[in-house]
């Protein structure tokens, strides 16, 4: 499970977040949902340490993420160990991400490799399999400028999967895609759904987020405003603000 406790987060004199609680159970798929600005990336980015929180914590499978108890006061972790946490948390970007210079099989490899949770060719042989799962068997020696906006997004969820993580976080997967790639990435991520790892999902669409989401979060100005089952959200929402988004976005 995810808790996020009280978390918060300014840029400057900005405050993004202010005092978010979230519970995410484990093996669930959530939809964070929020107009631009209202602080979802930075929420995301704050649960595998990206991001620092002000104040507030989050703790994934009973341990505090990038920072330790001393005293009564959480201090950050070492490099290594923010890294060692982060290893276990899949995070899928918006733009993809890959590394420019490094083959689809390549970006696949390069985690388990570095940090030598596999020998090469056992990491070839898992890529090879993670690229068929997302139906990219043929790319596997192509290089990322050679791929359509759809494809590289399927490459960094194999890229993500690599490592095996329990939780993946998606931050807009399909918003940099043209309409007509939308699909094939979400049909991706829907079958991940289905393998019993816990999913959260930053997106604009709310048609993937009521069939798939089990819980839906919506955000606004750095508050959750409300949160419940798709057709408590999505179909019969209880506050003007999720209303007034929604009728924007559908
Ligand atoms: P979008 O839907 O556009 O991606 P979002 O809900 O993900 O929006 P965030 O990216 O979390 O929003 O940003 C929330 C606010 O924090 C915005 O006003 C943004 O400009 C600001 N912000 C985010 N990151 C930084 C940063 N590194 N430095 C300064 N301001 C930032
Ligand atoms: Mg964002």
């Amino acid at each position: 499970a995810v808790q996020i406790v009280g978390a918060r987060k300014s840029f400057g004199d900005k405050q993004v977040l202010k005092g978010i609680d979230l519970t995410i159970e484990p093996g669930t798929v959530t939809a964070i949902l929020g107009p631009s600005g209202s602080g979802k990336s930075t929420l995301l980015r704050a649960v595998n340490h990206l991001e620092k929180l002000d104040g507030g914590y989050v703790v994934v499978d009973g341990e505090l993420i990038g920072v330790h108890l001393v005293g009564n006061r959480l201090k950050e972790l070492h490099e290594k160990q923010i890294l060692r946490q982060r290893a276990r948390i899949g995070f899928v970007f918006q733009n993809f991400n890959l590394f420019p210079h490094l083959t689809v099989l390549e970006n696949v490899t390069e985690a388990p490799v570095s940090t030598g949770l596999l020998p090469k060719a056992a990491a070839r042989e898992r890529a090879l399999e993670l690229l068929a799962q997302v139906g990219l068997s043929d790319k596997a020696d192509a290089f990322p400028r050679h791929l359509s906006g759809g494809q590289q997004q399927r490459v960094a969820i194999a890229r993500a999967l690599a490592l095996d993580p329990q939780l993946i976080l998606f931050d807009e997967p399909t918003s940099a895609l043209d309409p007509e790639l939308v699909g094939e990435v979400l049909a991706v991520i829907r079958r991940l759904a289905e393998t019993g790892r816990t999913l959260v999902v930053v997106t604009h669409e709310v048609g993937f987020a009521r069939e798939v989401a089990d819980h839906v979060v919506f955000l606004d100005a750095g508050v959750v405003v409300e949160e419940g089952t798709p057709d408590d959200v999505l179909g019969n929402p209880q506050h003007a603000r999720t209303r007034d988004f929604l009728s924007r976005v559908l």
